[in-house]
């Protein structure tokens, strides 16, 4: 006797498996090619469900009314799939994740090995452009009664899988079926060759959805373990859930190491705008405290001052001007400095704050200027941005790498430039105009060359 495989189909309130619910689930168990029995109820989830879902399944918050909670058949349910018994869905991995979410919320972990019949379907006929269930159905004659409830569903997988077993060979269908265990993990609609070639090198790797729609786009100094770790946490997490189910081609480009694969991700996000990147997203504009020598208070400046010369010294990057006031303003309270001679208040004569004992007086003659600015600076010390330490522009040498990769990168007053994998070629980079100032860029570079030699960095200036 072969161990049971369970046909499993579940209906819910939406996509999103931690926060949406459980409308219905249907299930086969077959052992040895003989369906053995079958599970099916309706499940009231608590909350509404929405039209659209209604207008697609035909179920509706009536039929659910006096439908039991998932909690009221947990454990029956738990118990009639078994352990360690494989399930069979389309696109496994949406059934699944909505089954262990669902046996979380009632304190079970359940876990099973998944079969998925769409990942099946682009195995055994990768010359098909359509593998949603609708298409495969049609493309081998199975009529099915009800499409989208859960029942009638189940019902024409276990047909499907017959005429699968019946069509090809043991060899072929056998094959099919271990190669699909083994890549269980993956996204449905990834081809598994597409990793096969992942390297354990530096480097960005990039999701391309449909139509090669940029999805995201990632750095590490392991691509292989970085990718296939997307794939092994999508069962808690709604993000990477919506990530996998998405993916239809991965690419990569390998680096020398960490500090290209930074700059380079950083750039990629900004310029593909991948719509799961999220953070690197924004040219984000500078926004600094630009305090003057022989100035008494600090001005607020945006743009591209890093890369021109200035008589002073910068303070913060700061996303607003809102935020670097409000940076200033509690520094200022902190240190007992004078918001009237900072600038953030207007008027004359002995300030609010001072009332208050919260300004050493300032702007009142009991403190000289340039003993407010010298407190002043000291305490944004901590904030002080690097001036660019070269005359001009450098070329970073990166690398070798394990796999014996080198790297130039081109970078000047903090704006990355470029890279080549040859000195000759980093040369010709180093003509670019200058990119505007990019925060993200001055973060990384800044984190890099501080301790260049640590980092197997060589730098070189212009
Ligand atoms: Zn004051």
């Amino acid at each position: 006797m072969t161990a049971p495989l369970i046909f499993i189909d579940l209906e819910t309130t939406g996509t999103r498996a931690t926060r949406d619910r459980i409308t219905e689930i249907a299930a086969l168990k077959v052992i040895d090619d003989q369906p053995v029995d079958g599970w099916s109820s309706l499940i009231n989830p608590g909350i509404r469900v929405p039209a659209n879902i209604s207008q697609l399944t035909g179920i509706n918050d009536d039929m659910l009314a006096d439908a039991p909670y998932f909690e009221d058949i947990a454990e029956s349910l738990r118990e009639w799939l078994g352990d360690g018994h494989t399930l069979v869905a389309h696109n496994a991995r949406f059934d699944y994740s909505f089954l262990r979410n669902a046996f979380k919320r009632t304190g079970n972990d359940y876990r099973a090995p998944i079969m998925c019949t769409l990942r099946l379907s682009r195995r055994l006929a990768p010359q098909e452009p359509q593998h949603n269930l609708k298409a495969i159905l049609a493309r081998h004659a199975i009529e099915q009664t009800r499409a989208h409830r859960a029942e009638d569903d189940v019902n024409a997988l276990w047909a499907l899988w017959k005429t699968w077993q019946a069509r090809y060979s043991d060899e072929v269908w056998s094959y099919a079926l271990a190669e699909e265990l083994r890549h269980r993990t993956l996204p449905a609609h990834l081809d598994s060759r597409q990793l096969t070639d992942l390297p354990e090198s530096p480097g960005v790797y990039f999701f391309y959805g449909h139509n090669r729609l940029p999805l995201y786009v990632g750095k590490s100094v392991n691509l292989r373990r970085r990718v296939l770790s997307h794939f092994q946490r999508d069962y808690q997490d709604n993000k990477a859930m919506r990530l996998a189910q998405q993916i239809h081609h991965i690419e990569w480009e390998e680096t020398a190491g960490d500090l290209g694969a930074q700059l380079r991700e950083a750039q990629l996000v900004k310029s593909l705008m991948p719509i799961m990147n999220r953070q690197l997203r924004k040219q984000r504009k500078l926004t600094t405290w630009y305090w003057p020598s022989q100035a008494s208070q600090p001005a607020l400046i945006s743009g591209d001052v890093l890369t021109k010369p200035y008589d002073g010294a910068l303070y913060g990057l700061f996303r607003s001007a809102k935020d670097a006031k409000d940076t200033l303003r509690t520094i200022a309270e902190e240190n007992k400095l004078c918001p009237q001679v900072l600038g953030l208040t207007k008027g004359k004569g002995r300030c609010f704050a001072s009332q208050l004992g919260k300004c050493l007086g300032a702007c009142q003659g009991k403190e000289t200027l340039p003993a407010h600015t010298q407190r002043a600076q000291e305490a944004l010390a901590q904030l002080q941005i690097k001036a660019w330490p070269w005359p001009g522009r450098i070329i970073i040498q990166e690398g070798p790498s394990a796999s014996g990769k080198r790297t130039w990168h081109v970078v000047d007053h903090w704006c990355y430039l470029g890279s080549a994998d040859t000195l000759k070629k980093a040369q010709l980079l180093t003509q670019a105009t200058l990119p505007a100032f990019d925060v993200d860029s001055y973060r990384i570079l800044n984190r890099f060359l501080r301790t260049p030699e640590q980092h197997g960095l060589r730098v070189k200036a212009l």
